[in-house]
């Protein structure tokens, strides 16, 4: 038996829906600079995070990197290796330092370490949300609180996600989000920031329109600012994705509950636990591949592969760990995150994924253990 099981699927809503959406770009001719489209979504996400202060940007890596800039910081961040490379580079890109930390079982940055790694120049925690998975958000805050550091979280993975019945938006100082077209929800491409302090908004507006500020007798140009505005049609096909989020979720939490009731009792997979204060996203599900399972995570992933189904070994590589880091001399504390690489699989979820398909994933990981 050869069947195809693609590793992703990006989510896309009907299309007439969407043409009937982006209908009025017509009338209007305003494709891009704070449309009509871009305020109507903005007001959609307010609504569904219940977060006030919100701003959209052309993607989720230009978002983090004016989210960074905003804050003013100079120094040592403390941060997780075990994430996409865009997180270590939007530190690095504003000259800051990485500190790497270690994880813990929820795949994202340990509390417990942080504190030993704390100088007089560490300025900030800046770290991922992995997988959707939220980390100990009231630890880390109130450790900053403690060291008066900033809390920027990269929750690119974690839209949807909510902690004691309160959106993951509502925590730290700044969370960037993603809409890019791989993840649980997508604008095609697009990013989000939620922040507490208001102010930051006059900054978001001008860093991501160049720095130019318009006055009475024209404009000027107030700080050194990029292009990152997110377009109308982005904005139109978010809106649209947006209503469809809450059915997707719902789906994929049926395909997480299948995988673990069909995964948990192979000796040697090790699914994550979900915790009763979570709603989670669903948009990932990582697995370990303990020795016990007697083959390892590469020759899991490349049995699969050769049966026609993909997973993805996120991450196989420590962000500190790429040609471009390797040879800096940060600090690093990460023997678990060390481990953890070596182990972790993530296996497809999506809602157009079939009971079937999830049976059948789930017979090929039985049926290769050793
Ligand atoms: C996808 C992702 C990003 C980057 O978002 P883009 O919208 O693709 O720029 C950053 N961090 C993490 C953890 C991601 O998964």
């Amino acid at each position: 038996m050869w069947k195809e099981i693609k590793p992703t699927k990006p989510v896309l809503p009907d299309k007439n829906i969407f043409m009937q959406e982006i209908d009025s770009i017509w009338d209007t001719g305003i494709m891009t600079n704070n449309g009509e489209k871009v305020q109507k979504f903005k007001s959609k996400l307010i609504e569904y995070t219940r977060c006030k202060n919100l701003d959209l940007f052309v993607n989720g890596h230009s978002a983090l990197l004016l989210a960074i800039k905003a804050m003013d910081l100079q120094g040592e961040v403390i941060t997780s290796p075990f994430t996409f490379i865009s997180t270590t580079n939007a530190i690095v890109q504003n000259g800051l330092i990485p500190v790497f930390a270690d994880i813990d079982d929820s795949y994202n940055l340990n509390p417990n370490v942080i504190e030993e790694l704390i100088t007089e120049k560490t300025c900030a925690v800046i770290t991922p949300h992995i997988f959707g998975i939220p980390c100990d958000v009231d630890k880390i805050e109130k450790i900053a609180k403690k060291h008066k550091l900033k809390v920027i979280y990269d929750g690119a993975q974690a839209f949807g996600t909510r902690v004691n019945g309160k959106d993951i938006a509502c925590f730290g100082d700044i969370v960037m989000f993603s809409f890019h077209a791989i993840k649980i929800f997508n604008s095609i491409e697009g990013g989000m920031l939620s922040y507490h302090d208001d102010r930051l908004q006059k900054k978001f507006e001008l860093y991501r329109n160049f720095g130019i500020s318009y006055n009475e007798l024209g404009s000027d140009v107030d700080a050194i600012g990029i292009n990152a505005k997110m377009n109308e049609f982005q904005a139109a096909m978010g809106i649209v994705n947006l209503s469809g989020l809450n059915d997707e979720i719902g789906k994929r939490k049926k395909i997480a509950e299948q995988y673990r009731e069909m995964l948990d009792d192979i000796p040697g997979i090790e699914t994550y636990k979900y915790r009763p204060e979570i709603e989670y996203n669903y948009a990932y599900f990582p697995i370990k591949v303990l020795p016990e399972y007697g083959i390892t995570r590469d020759d899991l992933w490349h049995g699969l592969k050769e049966t026609g189904i993909g997973t993805r070994k996120l991450y196989d590589k420590l962000t500190c760990d790429y040609n471009c880091y390797q040879n800096k001399k940060y600090i690093k504390k990460i023997g678990n995150a060390e481990k953890v690489k070596n182990m972790a699989l993530d296996l497809p979820i999506y809602g157009e994924l079939s009971e079937e398909d999830v049976a059948y994933l789930c017979q090929r990981i039985k049926g290769m253990r050793k």
